[in-house]
């Protein structure tokens, strides 16, 4: 099944935590050596001028690299989730995380949320000033996502591939597309503007 992605209607709420997606290299041309966490949220939203005018609102729930993700931060970030899901004024949230444990926050927010609207992971493999970032595109896909009407349950958007939470799985350590879904498969693809559908939502 094939959707549009909408780019107008309800707000989507983007929540930050840090990881490579908001990380910095000392050179743009250096994408192992860098710092997770150095930007805020607000700053990866105005990096992508695709999003510009768009509904959106941002808060950063931690500032971290995910190999020092907890139990406190998840237990935040689960109350703030449900608070902006019960928001007649939201479409759904977004997520930003760091790659190394997306699986696990994601997993856990599944199992304990299960939402009936959609909570969006997305994250990048290069830092946020690298030549060739995959941030801005991710970002701006999983909002993308996070409208979509029939939309729920946790997922995670990156190059292009939209994840079941319960699936999702990092299966590289440098390549940009750096997740798979295992013998499940993907629950959908971002082709050109289009979401496809190819599994059923979380
Ligand atoms: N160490 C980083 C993190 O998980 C890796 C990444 O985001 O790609 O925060």
């Amino acid at each position: 099944m094939q959707t549009k992605l909408q780019r107008s209607g309800l707000k989507v709420v983007v929540l930050g935590t840090g990881g490579t997606i908001a990380g910095t290299a000392q050179s743009p041309a250096d994408n192992v050596h860098y710092s997770a966490a150095q930007i805020g949220v607000q700053q990866l939203l105005d990096a992508v001028p695709a999003l510009a005018g768009e509904s959106l609102e941002a808060e950063q729930v931690a500032q971290l690299d995910s190999k020092d993700m907890d139990y406190d931060v998840w237990l935040k970030l689960a109350q703030r989730i449900e608070f902006h899901l019960r928001r007649d004024d939201v479409a759904g949230v977004v997520v930003t995380h760091g790659t190394d444990t997306l699986e696990e926050t994601a997993y856990f927010l599944q199992r304990v949320l299960a939402p009936r609207k959609p909570v969006v992971f997305t994250a990048a493999m290069r830092p946020s000033n690298a030549m060739l970032r995959d941030g801005p595109q991710n970002l701006f896909d999983a909002v993308g996502v996070a409208r979509i009407d029939a939309a729920q349950g946790v997922v995670a958007v990156l190059a292009g591939a939209v994840h079941g939470a319960l699936d999702v799985r990092k299966v590289h350590s440098y390549r940009v597309d750096a997740f798979g879904s295992g013998d499940a498969g993907v629950l959908g693809r971002i082709e050109e503007g289009q979401f496809r559908r190819l599994r059923d939502w979380p």
